[in-house]
């Protein structure tokens, strides 16, 4: 059994927040429960020696109100030296705390209904919903209800505190748009059979070293299933689910043994002591979900606007003036979304103009180019496990390129990480960048390289991207990314993609 195992057993991982208010107090974090913390949201930034930490906030539905964002960047400004970060999973992260602020932060967090219990650690993670839900006129269902019900269901439940690794569930509703459910280890996915309106259910999607889609399980759920359905899969998982081994202990590695069909069987009869309906598969999405750029039509008249974050770095002061413009030109609400940009919804078509002006101020603008695209983790900077520089490298990068490479007519998706651990989902992307150290040939002298993976898609072609056995030095990514871009605006049919 690993040692985080043993310390479950010790401890009940929810139960940490009970000693947060004694290490605060202390100024220090006994060493032997310091792991536990991740089920409060928080982790020893890099170096781990100094103590400093980072922290992981849930966006419940990838929506918050302008003054749960003020009192975020209020956070990031009074105790993380300024730096905010929005996460490809839709949540905020702060970087610098000291275990002495992590009670007044939670405390803060809480008068505006953002939490950190189970932010992180073996157990369900934020439920994300889509950041169009309720918005957009192709979507079949408006999934928030659901997501929130499945949230507060699931997540930071006791019953679901030990799982054999951390869990993620999506909920979508645009098929036309979205793939995230291949990438989660319960993916619902809304679609319409014959006028009725249900979910297709998919299952162990998970990236990290090794990556797997998801499968689907073949069912069609009514919406009023779903956290049913939820819920007797988790607990499967977590009755079922491998312990032995960490790098093999996510719900894939069930799913790959058992199959989705064994697996069916085990849900329906050890937990949900019923069979599902059997359905067809809902349609797929032709990019899976990097189209939604720029000012877009909401069903009901109004519009949506995805303001273009730089690789999710938020600087706080102009998160309070993107809390005042959500106020000004629409609804007071905004939200994050999974390629680490926010949006501010409910736009009358004649405010667009101005708030675009706004946003330009803040070098926040929509943009459909690749900065909309391009997402990194956190690397180097502050990731215990990362083996190379990210978000400054591939900040440099974008500022190079995106004036280059304004003419693509599809979306182009660059994602990058820091490690093997896919934080951005280097397999799903048109050009991945896996981040690891390795001798120089010549001098000797360790470098930062990056592996390439090529034309994953979670979109139609549903493939994780073909690794090239060569390698691309960090100080040649910029040149490199240029080449692939060039090769592909100069090859392609007008509006085929690259995967395509
Ligand atoms: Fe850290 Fe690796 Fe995850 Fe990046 S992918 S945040 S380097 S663990």
């Amino acid at each position: 059994m690993s040692d985080i195992e043993t310390l479950k057993k010790e401890l009940p991982p929810f139960e940490i927040f009970d000693l947060i208010p004694e290490y605060a107090a202390a100024g220090r974090i006994d060493p032997e429960k310091i792991d536990l913390l991740k089920w409060a949201g928080v982790y020893p930034q890099r170096p781990q020696e100094d103590g400093f930490l980072m922290m992981r906030v849930k966006v419940p539905t990838a929506e918050l109100h302008a003054g749960a964002l003020r009192v975020v960047a209020g956070i990031a400004e009074d105790f993380g030296r300024g730096l905010l970060d929005v996460t490809d999973r839709q949540a905020f992260q702060f970087h610098w705390l000291r275990i002495q602020d992590i009670p007044e932060i939670l405390d803060r967090l809480e008068t505006v209904g953002l939490h950190t219990r189970g932010a992180c650690g073996d157990t369900v993670r934020a439920v994300i919903a889509s950041p169009l839900a309720g918005l957009d006129a192709r979507e079949v269902i408006d999934v928030r209800p659901i997501a929130r019900a499945m949230e507060g269901t699931l997540s930071g439940n006791k019953d679901f505190e030990d799982l054999p690794r951390k869990f993620k569930i999506s909920l979508t509703a645009t098929p036309e748009l979205e793939g995230i459910h291949l990438i989660n280890d319960i993916g619902f996915l809304a679609h319409e059979v014959e006028g009725e309106v249900g979910f297709d259910v998919w299952v162990g999607g998970g990236l990290g070293a090794v990556a797997h889609l998801a499968r689907r399980l073949g069912v069609f759920i009514r919406p009023d299933e779903v956290v049913e359905v939820g819920r007797a899969i988790t607990a499967a998982y977590r009755d079922h689910g491998y312990r032995v081994n960490r790098k093999k202990s996510r719900l894939k590695y069930l799913i790959k043994d058992l199959g989705p069909e064994k697996f069916r069987e085990l849900v329906e009869t050890e937990y949900l002591g019923r069979p599902m309906r059997s359905g067809p598969p809902a349609p797929v999405a032709r990019f899976g979900g990097s189209d939604v750029l720029g000012v877009n039509p909401q069903k009901d008249g109004l519009n949506y606007v995805v303001l273009t974050t730089t690789v999710g770095r938020i600087d706080p002061q102009k998160a309070r003036r993107l809390a005042d413009l959500a106020e000004r030109y629409g609804q007071g609400v905004l939200r994050t979304t999974a390629f680490q940009n926010m949006m501010i919804p409910h736009v009358r078509t004649e405010d667009v103009a101005a708030l675009v002006e706004e946003l330009r101020t803040l070098d926040l603008e929509p943009r459909a180019t690749l900065r909309g695209t391009t997402i990194a983790c956190t690397g180097t900077q502050f990731c215990r496990l990362a083996q190379t520089e990210t978000k400054a490298r591939v900040a440099g990068m974008i500022d190079e390129l995106e004036p280059r490479h304004t003419g693509l007519d599809v979306p182009f998706v660059i994602n990058l990480t820091g490690c093997s651990n896919a934080c951005t989902r280097y397999q799903v992307a048109d050009l991945g960048f896996m981040g690891a150290l390795r001798a120089n040939k010549e001098t000797g002298a360790e470098e930062e390289v990056y592996n390439v993976h090529l034309a994953g898609s979670i979109g139609q072609a549903q493939r994780t991207g073909t690794k090239l056995r060569g390698i691309v030095p960090a100080t040649r990514l910029t040149e490199y990314t240029d080449r692939v871009l060039s090769d592909f605006g100069a090859h392609k049919a007008p509006g085929e993609s690259f995967v395509e």
